[in-house]
């Protein structure tokens, strides 16, 4: 949101002929998502909209009034229909008799469930009595930067009045919950002319009779708080520029050697993902005058902090002057003073009920010349982190430029960060997965092993970094794989893993888009066959670079970078049966593959005092999914093995002990248990997956 620049008008996109044969759940389902596909209406996951509708009722027959809102959850941009609560307004209204005062507010939640219509398993969320009360159909309640901005001003209710000019009501700081939604029943009622409600610190209600006409009125009140923005907010914000932002490749370097450095530091209890912002927006901020005094007040919207924590952390670093290893001498003791400081909120402003201390950490850092960085259990929490604190600059660069910003109360921000009922979402949540918070580069990962081991980590949620040599095929892979495990948790680049410089900027990648990383799978590579005699040097140096010089590169990437992070690691080394028993006609492969095999082993020595621990998957005759046996590997081994090539799976299936074939999906099951802690006290290990080979017995 830059003040200074042209924006494109927040404009209705409600189409009549679409909305004509809607019913009204379809027609509030429909304004949901319009609303919810810009983010300057409302931040992801942010904001809640309801229609009171007459329906049957499933028990009576008779057609009762039933308030359909969304739900604990979710997001309005992709909600579904079944994203909706549904609730019998009589019971709502009901409920009014069994309130017992302020303090005793949070027990209404509890009764919300006995209001469900319809045997709806969908939970009500805490906001529902915001929308219950307000006497009119259809109510939006939305969370603007423009908006809140007005409401995060020290003079936000004379604000309100001037800009929309008796319009919106306002309402002081409260938070959310049963007593605010009698107070917006208040005013709603006694004040009819009115189209919504501003609340301060907080966000905006609008209403109306009809779906489209609430569609247009949340729209109309943000452009206007936005054009009255645009045209009041002091030149330059921020107090102006006090340093210029280095030059692009400059910051993504910096971030990408401070990532795996800070994710050490801060993943001792649970492994943290990062994400990197050098948006206009952000770069704004951190190069400002203001950015030490307006970090320091923390956010304003609970919707913000919940997500940032109240305040960031303002890294020391002058980029007039870059001297990265002064930034990182200064982490320990700028962290634990963060930490000291947020141990300290805790202690002050704790209830006599309250949860434990959470993580101390912080989630959002700014540094000076740089950027942004959000750091949080999983890569779409940072990264939804990270745009939180983008919508609180947001807020901070209208309500500083035109009144004084005020951040909450702290007490206030105390008991939403740890009101009961915030605990007990966290406490629903689901169980970590065994690779949550866990980074991994996949060599040869367009491949057949290559993408069904990706599959298997991302399942287990790990975040996974793809690299082929074969672009094409990588964004194939890339895009499959993103399908089933979504977009942020998977990325790729390629490159050739014999390149020194390109094995380095796969990790500069995975540090830049993940924060560092714990699983490296060794796994890019060739076949190749040809009888000593007819093996030229060009066939050996091949083999040697892709499987040995390639598999150095990777591991050596790795290590140095784990060793930055101090938290331990694991790699597997892709190799093969071939690396334990020679085969005739296939010196060069059999050789580079045994190379591998004792890199390993060194890696395992080396890494076992930092717990990085290495070991080996020894796949044989994986014949489905290989794009080795696609090509002339196949026909190679067909004839020297005096079979048809159609034959070839049946040949080897046969010629093991156990007479089954072999899959990626076995290789990938191996590598999983290997790269997991279930192995945690595995190094050095070959683990064959080959259906039986009794040559291939390790001693
Ligand atoms: P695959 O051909 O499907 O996958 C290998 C991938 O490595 C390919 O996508 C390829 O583009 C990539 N690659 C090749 N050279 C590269 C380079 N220089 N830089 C970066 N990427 C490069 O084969 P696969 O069967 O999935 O093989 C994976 C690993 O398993 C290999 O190391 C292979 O030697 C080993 N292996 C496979 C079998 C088998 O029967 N399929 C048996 C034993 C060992």
């Amino acid at each position: 949101m830059n003040q200074s620049k042209q924006k494109q008008p927040i404009t209705s996109l409600w189409d009549d002929a679409k909305a004509a044969s809607m019913s009204e759940p379809e027609l509030l389902l429909y304004r949901s998502n319009l609303l919810g596909s810009d983010l300057r209406i409302t931040n992801f996951g942010g904001g809640n909209t309801s229609a009171k509708v007459m329906m049957e009722d499933p028990l009576s027959g008779e057609q009762v009034e039933v308030l359909w809102v969304k739900g604990s959850g979710g997001d309005l941009g992709s909600i579904k229909l079944d994203g909706f609560s549904t609730l019998y307004m009589d019971k709502l209204r009901a409920l009014k008799q069994r309130y017992r005062g302020l303090e005793h507010e949070d027990e209404m939640v509890a009764y919300l469930p006995h209001c469900t219509f319809n045997l709806n398993p969908r939970a009500a969320s805490i906001d529902t009595p915001l929308h219950a009360y307000i006497a009119r159909k259809h109510v939006d309640h939305m969370h603007p930067d423009s908006v809140i901005a007005i409401a995060a001003c020290a003079n936000s209710k004379a604000l309100t009045q001037k800009i929309f000019e008796g319009e919106l009501g306002w309402l002081p700081w409260q938070r959310p919950g049963y007593d605010l939604g009698l107070k917006l029943e208040e005013l709603s009622s006694s004040q009819p002319q009115l189209k919504g409600i501003i609340l301060e610190g907080h966000g905006l209600f609008t209403w109306g009779d009809t779906a489209k006409s609430c569609y247009e009125t949340t729209l109309a009140m943000i452009q206007r708080a936005e054009e009255w923005l645009a045209a009041n907010v002091k030149q330059p914000v921020f107090g102006g520029a006090a340093v210029t932002p280095l030059p692009a490749p400059d910051r993504a370097a910096l971030a990408a050697k401070l990532m795996p450095l800070l994710r050490g530091k801060i993943s001792k209890s649970e492994f943290k993902l990062g994400h990197f912002d050098d948006s206009e927006a952000v770069l704004e901020f951190v190069c400002s005058q203001d950015l030490k005094p307006l970090a320091a007040l923390g956010t304003s919207c609970p919707d913000h902090f919940l997500r940032t924590k109240i305040r960031p952390y303002v890294i020391d670093f002058d980029p007039t002057k870059p001297d990265f290893d002064a930034l990182a001498a200064s982490l320990d003791a700028g962290l634990e003073q963060y930490r000291n400081d947020y141990v300290a909120y805790y202690e002050r402003c704790k209830r006599a009920n309250s949860p434990a201390v959470r993580d101390a950490n912080p989630i959002i850092y700014l540094i000076p010349g740089v950027g942004m960085l959000s750091f949080a259990k999983d890569k779409a929490t940072a990264r939804i982190a990270g745009e939180f604190y983008v919508n609180a600059i947001n807020v901070m660069r209208g309500a500083n430029g035109v009144d004084s910003y005020v951040g909450l109360p702290e007490q206030e921000a105390f008991d939403i960060e740890y009101w009961l009922l915030e605990e007990a979402k966290l406490q629903r949540m689901p169980k970590p997965k065994s690779l949550a918070g866990r980074i991994a580069v996949v060599t040869g990962g367009a491949g057949g092993i290559g993408q069904a081991v990706a599959r298997q980590l991302l399942a287990e949620g790990a975040c996974v970094l793809l690299t082929d040599i074969d672009a094409e095929a990588l964004d194939e892979a890339k895009s499959v794989l993103a399908k089933v495990a979504g977009k942020d948790n998977v990325a790729s680049i390629a490159g050739n893993i014999t390149s020194e410089e390109q094995v380095e900027a796969v990790f500069t990648e995975s540090a830049l888009r993940f924060g560092g990383v714990d699983l490296l799978i060794s796994n890019a590579g060739i076949a190749s066959s040809a009888p000593l005699e007819a093996t030229t040097l060009e066939i050996w140096e091949r083999n040697q670079d892709i499987l040995v010089k390639g598999y150095f590169l990777a591991s050596r990437a790795a290590f140095r970078m784990m060793k930055t992070q101090q938290l331990g690691g694991s790699m597997v080394f892709v190799a093969s049966k071939n690396g334990l028993v020679a085969s005739a006609g296939a010196s060069a492969y059999c050789t580079a593959k045994a190379a591998e095999i004792h890199l390993a082993r060194c890696v395992a020595l080396e890494g076992a005092p930092l717990g990085i621990r290495v070991n080996v998957v020894n796949p044989d005759a994986v014949i489905r999914g290989s794009r080795i046996w696609d090509g002339k590997w196949k026909q190679e081994r067909a004839q020297s093995n005096k079979i048809d090539a159609d034959d070839v799976e049946e040949f080897y299936r046969e010629r093991s002990m156990l007479k089954r074939s072999v899959l990626p999906e076995d290789i990938a099951e191996a590598v999983y248990f290997l790269s997991s802690d279930k192995a945690a006290k595995s190094t050095g290990n070959v683990l064959n997956v080959d259906a039986g080979n009794a040559a291939a017995f390790t001693r």
